[in-house]
């Protein structure tokens, strides 16, 4: 899950890490006040999902309230590689003496965070690696030590840093952001550009985060800034309900067992001349619990007129999958077609069961092209 700066810039609050004071603004008017309350210069800054915003013209100096009101009628609304900006960050101006970065990531290849430090901030960390490789410091830090000063200290010497005033700073956000990175299990925390006011003040001026998905259930405070209301409706639904849902533009409700499964399923339907309404993933189970939940959300899309259920027994049994399904469509009621096509571990077993007891909307094919083909006609 990616954060928003202002979310970011909460969390770095609690971390100890000196950010600006800003405020929160959904209009125009907002804007205006949340300048006015801050007082004095501020900067306009387009809350999206995306980096890349000052070039988009989604940050903005403003002197007054008036022009702060000015710029966020301007910026809200922008489209930024993609995102729509409906939330801007108010922030009291920082005068900007030098422009650092500081980023910690998970390096997959090392199986350990890797801490970047570089005096080259304020642009693309990519373009500094290609052009001035030697003025970006990079540390490999050890995930179950924890923070051990001499990392600071390694990468404060590498990047070039020599003012004692910085060094002291940029020492201390560097150990906060090493225990918020584990504290809030962390993929990305990267400061750029982390800024040098004139009179000597380290401080974050952007946030950029990403924790894993996989955490949430035990990060209940980040799990909440999840912004639901950017969501698709049907999307947030089964987030709520914990269901894998993607929705697509096609009238075929897809519900399989297994992601790579899903997946050959949407290309067997394109096969079989139909489009997709969704993509809905049950994981290993079939428990009639996560299939209601599933149809729940698959029935709530109008634009489904069949359903396609693919199931392929692994450690997943095709008997308990069949009664899943079953008790699922005695809890509720579905008109629509569905086509089964269950395979793998006893599936002979779930297919004599659907064929005993299932309603008649519910029809069993032998293979997934054949049932891929049976719900098209049936959407029909
Ligand atoms: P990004 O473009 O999405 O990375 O957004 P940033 O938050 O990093 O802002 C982009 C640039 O705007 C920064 O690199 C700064 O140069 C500038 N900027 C942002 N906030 C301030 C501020 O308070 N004062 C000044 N002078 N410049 C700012
Ligand atoms: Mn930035």
């Amino acid at each position: 899950m990616d954060l928003y700066e202002y979310q970011g810039k909460q969390l770095f609050a609690k971390l100890g890490i000196p950010v600006s004071d800003g405020r929160l603004a959904f209009t125009p008017a907002e804007a205006r006040a949340a300048a006015e309350e801050l007082g004095g210069p501020t900067v306009v800054k387009a809350q999206v999902l995306t980096g890349g915003r000052g070039k988009a013209g989604g940050v903005k100096l403003a002197n007054d309230a008036d022009e702060a009101e000015q710029h966020a009628a301007n910026i809200l609304g922008l489209d930024i590689n993609g995102h729509i900006v409906r939330r801007l960050w108010i922030e009291k101006a920082s005068d900007i003496e030098r422009e650092y970065y500081l980023s910690i990531t998970f390096d997959r290849s090392e199986k350990r965070p890797l801490v970047m430090l570089t005096t080259e901030g304020g642009v693309d960390i990519e373009e500094v690696a290609a052009a001035t490789p030697e003025k970006l410091a990079k540390l490999h830090v050890e995930p179950l030590v924890g923070y051990e000063p001499f990392e600071a200290r390694s990468l404060l010497f590498e990047g070039g840093f020599d003012d004692p005033g910085e060094q002291k700073q940029i020492m201390d956000i560097i150990g906060r952001l090493r225990d918020g990175f584990s504290r809030f299990d962390a993929m990305l925390l990267e400061i750029n550009p982390l800024i040098v006011t004139p009179d000597g003040t380290v401080r974050a001026l952007d946030a950029k985060v990403t924790v894993d998905d996989n955490a949430l259930y035990r990060l209940a405070e980040i799990a909440e800034m999840d912004d639901l209301e950017g969501a698709d409706p049907l999307e947030r639904m089964a987030r709520e309900r914990g269901v894998t849902y993607v929705r697509l533009d096609g009238e075929i409700g897809i519900l399989g067992n297994g992601a790579g499964l899903v997946m050959s399923t949407l290309d067997v339907v394109g096969q079989a001349g139909g489009k997709p309404a969704n993509f809905c993933d049950l994981g290993g189970g079939g428990q009639a619990d996560s299939v209601v939940k599933a149809l729940e959300v698959i029935t709530a899309d109008e634009s489904v007129r069949a359903i396609l259920f693919n199931i392929f027994g692994g450690i997943t049994r095709g008997d308990e999958v069949a009664k899943g399904l079953l008790e699922a469509l005695d809890r509720m009621t579905i008109d629509l077609p569905i086509v089964v096509r269950l395979d793998g571990t006893l599936a002979d077993a779930g297919r004599e069961l659907l064929a005993e007891s299932a309603p008649d909307n519910v029809v069993v094919a032998d293979t997934m092209l054949a049932a891929a083909a049976r719900a098209v006609e049936l959407s029909r």
